[in-house]
């Protein structure tokens, strides 16, 4: 649905607000004198005193029709249009005003759907992992008011986000307990906080990351009070050179995947299962949030595995390869989770409950990124080569990558529409906006990070923009 800033305004000042539509104001100061529901009636009584408003909405499909909405995604455009319709139907709109009105909620809306033909899986610049359609089913539901918090059966207060939380205990066996947070960084400040604030964590030098945008791990850990202890060089780390950091200072040993970056040659880093040897909690911080191996991704780190391996506690991403809402995952021992849980500064960490019902569904099936990620070349070559002869483009070979949200070594057989490079700007200013990449003088539309649900209306979108 279109987001619809009347509910913002109280009755009074709805018709105020609508600098762009003179007559509907007019009316409104007019009927300002006699309340809020006569200036209401004001705007529709244009047709003549004691007109029913309903008889003068006009059809949907009309609307439609208006060329004015003929570069607008069907779907989208249906869907601006229903909502002034409705508006016509209440008395605050005049009928004329519902295309123009129906463009503006359009184009004002502050974040705008995105084709993502980028061939990047994960793109931070574009909101990392798309939901599942359960996910955003889930979210939807729980925008009212919702249970969570209440045990409907006895009518008490009960655990905040249980079905979420259950959801991904039952995911990772070996996690004893678990708890969710705003994001992979809060995650990290709340386990720093809680273990290690005024005490040291034991890092190894080639693990001070750097995850984007200036993001860098050592600052944010720092920044909560507790130390770096930083142990072994860039490319080498050993056993030894842990044990000897560890002592009465030692908060616990941080261990991180590099998510994106990979280091070959002379290197040597040292395994969770030999750290956890050591007499300190091992946090292993995997970032990208796979719960369980994938064969895909042989060199991501998933969380089933590191807390078999033994590691005290797990830290990861929600909107990475989990494949759902940004969010921060805690899993592994009991004690240490429910001491964190309990720590003053995690309610300020605390998620939604949008993030809580959300993150509940991505659990229960496939996400985009799970099928982005496995997608056969085959089937994505099927459907470049129809939308190409549609659009008159062309086909090309492609590598996809999985993007900020780790395995930077993988690369992902990939096929895309290949189009003038002219074409780049105005699909990115389409609606829906399409965003590809420019590759030796060619834009490539890469399929694999777009649902086939999404392939028609790819293709309009090509039309429109070639028709400019
Ligand atoms: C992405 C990432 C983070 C940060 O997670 P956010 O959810 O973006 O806050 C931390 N550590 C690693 C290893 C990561 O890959």
């Amino acid at each position: 649905m279109e987001p619809d800033a009347r509910w913002l305004a109280t009755p009074a000042t709805r018709g105020n607000s609508d600098r762009r539509r003179p007559a509907a104001a007019a009316s409104v100061t007019f009927g300002g004198r006699a309340g809020p529901s006569k200036g209401a009636a004001g705007v529709t009584g244009k047709g003549g005193p004691g007109l029913d408003p309903r008889r003068a909405v006009p059809r949907t499909d009309t609307v439609l029709a208006d060329p004015r909405l003929k570069d607008v995604d069907r779907a989208r455009a249906k869907a601006a249009v229903r909502v002034q319709l409705e508006r016509v139907r209440r008395g605050e709109l005049p009928p004329q005003d519902v295309v123009p009105a129906a463009l503006d909620a359009l184009h004002r809306a502050g974040m705008r759907p995105v084709l993502n033909a980028t061939g990047v899986v994960l793109h931070t610049n574009l909101g990392r992992a798309a939901l599942s359609p359960a996910a955003v089913e889930a979210v939807v539901a729980a925008a009212g008011h919702t249970d969570v918090e209440l045990d409907l059966d006895s009518g008490r207060r009960a655990g905040r986000g249980r079905a979420a939380l259950d959801a991904l205990k039952a995911a990772v066996a070996p996690a004893q307990a678990v708890h969710l947070l705003n994001n992979g960084a809060a995650a990290l400040v709340l386990v720093a906080t809680g273990l290690a604030a005024g005490k040291e964590i034991v890092v190894s030098r080639g693990e001070l990351v750097e995850i984007g945008d200036g993001f860098r791990l050592p600052d944010l850990l720092e920044s909560t009070g507790a130390r770096l202890r930083e142990v072994g060089t860039t490319n080498r780390t050993s056993l030894a050179d842990y044990r000897a950091a560890l002592g009465p200072r030692t908060g616990f040993i941080l261990k991180v995947h590099p998510s994106n970056f990979y280091q070959r040659g002379f290197v040597s880093s040292v395994p969770v299962r030999q750290l956890t040897r050591l007499d300190a909690p091992v946090v292993v911080d995997i970032g990208s949030g796979l719960l369980a191996a994938d064969p895909l991704l042989p060199d991501e780190p998933d969380a089933a595995t590191v807390l078999r391996e033994g590691a005290a506690l797990v830290t990861a991403s929600g909107d990475k390869l989990l494949g759902g809402p940004q969010a921060g995952l805690l899993l592994g021992r009991a004690d240490l989770v429910d001491t964190l849980r309990r720590h003053p500064l995690a309610r300020a960490l605390r998620v939604d409950k949008l993030t809580l019902a959300a993150f509940e569904a991505t659990l229960r099936g496939p996400t985009p990124t799970w099928q982005a990620l496995h997608a056969p070349v085959d089937a994505l070559r099927g459907r470049v080569e129809r939308i190409a002869q549609a659009v008159g483009g062309e086909v090309a070979d492609t590598v996809a990558v999985v993007g900020g949200g780790g395995a930077p070594e993988v690369e992902l057989p990939s096929v895309a529409v290949a189009l003038p490079e002219d074409l780049a700007r105005p699909l990115r200013l389409g609606d829906p906006a399409v965003v590809g990449r420019v590759e030796h003088g060619r834009l490539l539309l890469d399929l694999r990070c777009v649902p086939e649900d999404q392939d028609k209306a790819l293709t309009a979108a090509v039309v429109r923009a070639a028709g400019r």
